[in-house]
């Protein structure tokens, strides 16, 4: 299938990148390993060639993407698509992961799914992050598609996101007005809607630092193992204090809203409490009760809710053990 033209512009430093979006408006767009944007870009061609041999009915396509409303239009409110992109692949500040000084672990926007499954400290001890990379796509999408890239595209299933703002992700972003660092959880608007700014640049994620007594976990659900959007994604985060009582708690959820969702009344449940078997399927009963799942092709609401309250006590279990605890 045939992408429509396109100029490609490669900046050799951020603060290029984000003057080259400004200049070009709504006409340029950010391109990381290009596994969301080549496949939308080609998305416009496909429908008009299915509306013309369907007879025109554009209503017939509105599922081709990936069911999610605004699927048929990626571009959003009718713009077409952009004929400039800009490539990030030369700045090669933004593939940097390190863990800092301060024990706060910071992952380059241009790192890919593959370099995050790589590094042994995130896999230790940022482990949902890791699970998150594991189950993206298949090997060769999680050689290309990029944490920004997964974040920036503001899927509810997305399977980097969804444990990232469990462990309390902070986006640096960078405009030619300046640099400014957000919240994960306050970032993606809708599907494929976040705040970030026409200029803007996803330069780095920043993960707080985490005691010994931390664990998580990632688990998603698919119709298949590999190449599959989540029916179900959950991702869990766990404190424990020296009494094995639950200090802190995360729970958010994948691909049962229409973006991914903090289950508050879960770790509202587990706050405070012995982490025993009954405590995490009541949390599990209460993240069920705050997902706001949709029938579609992958699955009903109703079997979404279901996979929601098992996964999510299976993970507490596996994260509360990872934090050295019994549950
Ligand atoms: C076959 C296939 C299977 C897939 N399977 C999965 C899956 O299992 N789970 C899953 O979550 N996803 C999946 N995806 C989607 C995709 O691979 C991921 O979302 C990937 O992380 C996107 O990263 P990218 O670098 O390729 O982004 P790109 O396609 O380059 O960009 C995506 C969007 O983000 C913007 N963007 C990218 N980087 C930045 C930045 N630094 N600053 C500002 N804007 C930016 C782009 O402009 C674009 O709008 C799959 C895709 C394919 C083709």
């Amino acid at each position: 299938m045939t992408l429509p033209r396109f100029d490609v512009l490669v900046p050799e430093t951020v603060e290029q990148a984000c003057s080259l979006l400004a200049e070009h408006g709504g006409g340029a767009r950010v391109l990381a390993g290009g596994t969301d944007l080549l496949v939308d870009l080609k998305r416009p061609i496909v429908q008009e060639r299915l509306i013309e041999a369907g007879g025109g009915d554009p209503g017939r396509f509105t599922t081709l993407g990936d069911g999610e409303p605004g699927a048929i239009d990626p571009w959003g409110s009718g713009d077409p698509p952009p004929d400039v992109l800009i490539s990030l692949h030369k700045l090669a500040g933004l593939k940097r992961i390190e863990v800092l000084d301060d024990g706060r672990l910071r992952v380059g926007a241009l790192a890919t799914a593959r370099e995050i499954q790589r590094v042994p400290e995130i896999r230790d001890r940022w482990t949902a992050l890791a699970e998150g990379a594991d189950s993206l796509g298949s090997p060769l999408v999680r050689a290309r598609g990029t944490i920004g890239g997964n974040i920036c595209n503001a899927r509810p299933a997305a399977d980097i996101t969804v444990p990232a703002i469990c462990l309390g992700a902070q986006l640096e972003l960078q405009s030619p007005d300046g640099s400014r660092t957000l919240p994960g959880e306050q970032f993606i608007l809708a599907p494929g809607v976040t705040v970030i700014e026409p200029a803007e640049i996803l330069t780095a994620v920043t993960f707080p630092a985490l005691s010994a007594r931390t664990g998580s976990a990632y688990y998603k659900l698919g119709q298949r193992k590999a190449l599959e959007i989540s029916v179900v994604g959950v991702a869990v985060y766990v404190e424990l204090a020296g009494d094995d009582t639950v200090q802190a708690a995360c729970v958010t959820l994948g691909a049962v809203g229409p973006t991914p969702l903090a289950a508050r009344s879960a770790a509202e449940v587990l706050a405070g409490g012995k982490p025993t078997g009954e405590l995490l399927a009541r949390a599990a009963r209460a993240a069920a009760a705050d997902a706001t799942p949709i029938d579609d092709h992958r699955g009903t609401a109703e079997y979404r809710r279901l996979m929601v309250e098992m996964l999510t006590r299976r993970t507490l279990e596996l994260a509360v053990e990872r934090a050295g605890g019994r549950s």
